[in-house]
C-alpha cells in the first residue's frame, strides 16, 4: 500500500467525469509537490468545480487516479482525506455560532478533542488576526474575515494538500491580495500544497505554477512566466485569452 514516504502532495492521472454528453473533467493528469503553489486557472464552466469535488471525495470520477500523499481516494479515502483541507467557493460557516464554536465543531468532526483543538484555535485565530474576534459570532465579521475563519478550519487538522476554490469570490480588492499573501506565506511555513482556483488571471503572478483548464481539460502546466512567454503574450490574461480562444469550438 502506499505510503506518505517520498510521494507528491497531490496525484491525479487521467481522471475523467461526465454528467451526461458533457465532459466536466476531460483526462486531467498533474501532480504538486508538498508545499508548491498551484493556480488552477479556468473560466466559468472549465471543470474546477467539479475537479474540487472528486478531489474532495464528494464525487468518484468516471475513471482515473487521484491520490493524496500516496493514499488512493478510492481505495483508501481515511487517510487521503485526512491530509486534505478545503475552502469552498460557497461560504460554510455557522453565522449563529461563535468563531470559536464554528472552529470547535469542525475540530469534533475530524475527531480532534477540545483539548486539542482549543490551543490549535487559538494559534491559528492569532495567526491570521482574529484572536480579538474569537468569542464573536461569525455573522458579525467581515466577508474577507469569515474567510480567514474558513482558512483556520481547513487547516486546524494540520492538512498537506489545501484545496481553495474560488476563495476570493466576492472580497474586496484589498482582502484578496490580503488571503492571497497569507497562503502563499503559510504553505511556505507549513509546506503544504496549495490548489488555488481562480478565473483572475491577477492571482496567478506568484505561483509556483499555473494549471489552465478549459473544457475539462489542461491547456497549459508551467510557471506563470513561461505561460505568458510562451503564448508570445505581455501579461497572463493575454495568455490565458490567446490559449483559450485557440480551442474554441
Ligand atoms: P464556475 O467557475 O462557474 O463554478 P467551474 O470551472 O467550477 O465553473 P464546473 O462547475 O465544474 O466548472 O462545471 C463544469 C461543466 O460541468 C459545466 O459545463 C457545467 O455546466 C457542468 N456541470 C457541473 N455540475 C453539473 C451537474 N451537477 N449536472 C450537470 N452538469 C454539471
Amino acid at each position: 500500500m502506499a505510503t506518505d514516504g517520498g510521494a507528491p502532495a497531490l496525484l491525479l492521472d487521467s481522471v475523467v467525469k461526465t454528467y451526461g454528453a458533457i465532459r466536466a473533467v476531460d483526462g486531467v493528469s498533474f501532480t504538486a509537490a508538498p508545499g508548491e503553489f498551484i493556480a488552477l486557472l479556468g473560466p466559468n464552466g472549465a471543470g474546477k468545480t467539479t475537479l474540487f469535488q472528486l478531489l474532495s471525495g464528494l464525487f468518484v470520477p468516471d475513471s482515473g487516479q487521484i491520490e493524496i500523499m500516496g493514499h488512493d481516494m478510492l481505495r483508501d479515502p481515511v487517510p487521503a482525506l485526512a491530509k486534505l483541507g478545503i475552502v469552498f467557493q460557497q461560504p460554510t460557516l455557522d453565522l449563529e455560532l461563535t468563531v470559536t464554536g464554528n472552529l470547535l465543531f469542525h475540530a469534533g468532526l475530524h475527531g480532534i478533542s477540545r483539548a486539542v483543538a482549543k490551543p490549535r484555535i487559538e494559534a491559528e485565530l492569532k495567526r491570521l488576526g482574529l484572536a480579538e474576534r474569537a468569542q464573536d459570532k461569525a455573522a458579525q465579521l467581515s466577508g474577507g474575515n469569515r474567510r480567514r475563519v474558513e482558512l483556520a478550519r481547513a487547516l486546524l487538522h494540520a492538512p498537506r494538500v489545501l484545496l481553495m476554490d474560488e476563495a476570493t469570490v466576492g472580497l474586496d480588492p484589498a482582502s484578496r491580495g490580503d488571503l492571497l499573501k497569507l497562503i502563499l506565506t503559510m504553505r511556505a511555513e507549513r509546506s503544504v500544497a496549495v490548489l488555488w482556483a481562480t478565473h483572475l488571471c491577477d492571482e496567478v503572478a506568484d505561483a509556483d505554477r499555473v494549471i489552465v483548464l478549459h473544457r475539462g481539460k489542461v491547456l497549459a502546466d508551467t510557471t506563470p512566466a513561461r505561460f505568458v512567454k510562451d503564448a508570445g503574450a505581455a501579461t497572463v490574461e493575454q495568455a490565458f485569452l490567446a490559449i483559450t480562444a485557440a480551442t474554441a469550438a
